[in-house]
């Protein structure tokens, strides 16, 4: 298991320590959230006699994996800075101190309350494999609103930390009770990409997954990625981090995954055209070895 430090010196993936160093800014919402820190201007006032005068914003590394390729933001945040940063998640102390440092995001804000279209298509690559009507467990589903087979399933347990009031039909996951529960389908989409481990958070799934259990495991395939197929120089090319914390690639997936003794089944890649998400997303399917 890859030691919970602070600043990573380990692959998030595959625990490697080849990794390639440049430097980044932390993006002053995400800054202002977990550090408490705000972009400031240094000045002649300040009397530093060694430093120049400019604004200052909170700096950090990108770090990219020369095994596997993942590239991530040097900093793995605490749990408690985590619930600093998603506190209030998209309400509205949330969204107005987001559009005081990002304007653009006014345009965004209302595209979250709504189901992403491309689900659809997930739904048709994945129903093949499963039975009519499918037992499904949304890891970090929020409310259920984007949950794969909402409408469609024997039932649907949903496990999030957020508390917040679930759609109709989904009941919330008890995680001691998860062994005991025959799931087809584990889900685990838009969620790898902002925490600090995601392998410890794909090993707390294990226990849903049993013998026929399919496992889901979704990221967006950023476009920083995307452009450099296979490309170990992302580093430098990687200037600034906000909360997608973690870019992968299919490698990085393929070793997360291996080093969970996780089997790959297939892989999707799918564009996508979303409020909140432009591009393409990452999807791999897997199961227990
Ligand atoms: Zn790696």
């Amino acid at each position: 298991m890859v030691d919970r430090e602070f600043v990573a010196n380990r692959c998030i993936c595959c625990e490697s320590d080849q990794l390639h160093r440049s430097p980044a800014v932390l993006m002053p919402f995400v800054a202002l959230r977990v550090f408490g820190h705000e972009p400031v201007e240094i000045t002649p006032e300040w009397g530093l006699r060694d430093l120049r005068q400019g604004t200052a914003y909170t700096l950090c590394n990108s770090l990219q994996c020369q095994e596997c390729g993942a590239l991530f933001l040097d900093y793995r945040f605490t749990d408690e800075q985590m619930s600093a940063l998603y506190r209030d998640y998209r309400g509205t102390e949330y969204n107005a101190q987001r559009i005081r440092f990002e304007p653009g995001y006014v345009n965004v804000v209302p595209h979250y309350h709504q189901r992403a279209a491309y689900l659809t298509q997930v739904q048709a690559w994945l129903a093949p494999r499963l039975p009519e009507a499918p037992a499904v467990l949304d890891w970090g589903g929020d409310t259920g609103v984007n949950s794969l087979f909402r409408d469609h399933h024997r039932l649907l347990h949903i496990h999030d930390i957020s508390g917040v009031e679930l759609v109709p039909g989904a009941e919330r996951a008890d995680p001691e009770l998860i062994s005991c529960t025959h799931y087809d389908l584990v889900t685990c989409s838009q969620v790898l990409e902002h925490v600090a481990f995601p392998a410890d958070v794909v090993r707390q799934m294990l226990p849903a997954i049993g013998e026929g259990t399919l496992l889901y495991l979704e990221v967006p395939h950023e476009a920083l990625v995307r452009e450099h197929p296979g490309s170990l120089e992302l580093a430098p090319l990687k200037r600034h981090w906000h909360e997608h914390v973690n870019f992968f690639s299919e490698e990085a997936m393929r070793r997360l995954l291996r080093q969970l003794n996780l089997e790959l089944v297939d892989v999707l890649h799918l564009p996508v055209d979303v409020g909140w998400t432009r591009g393409e997303v990452l999807g791999v399917l897997a199961r227990a070895l």
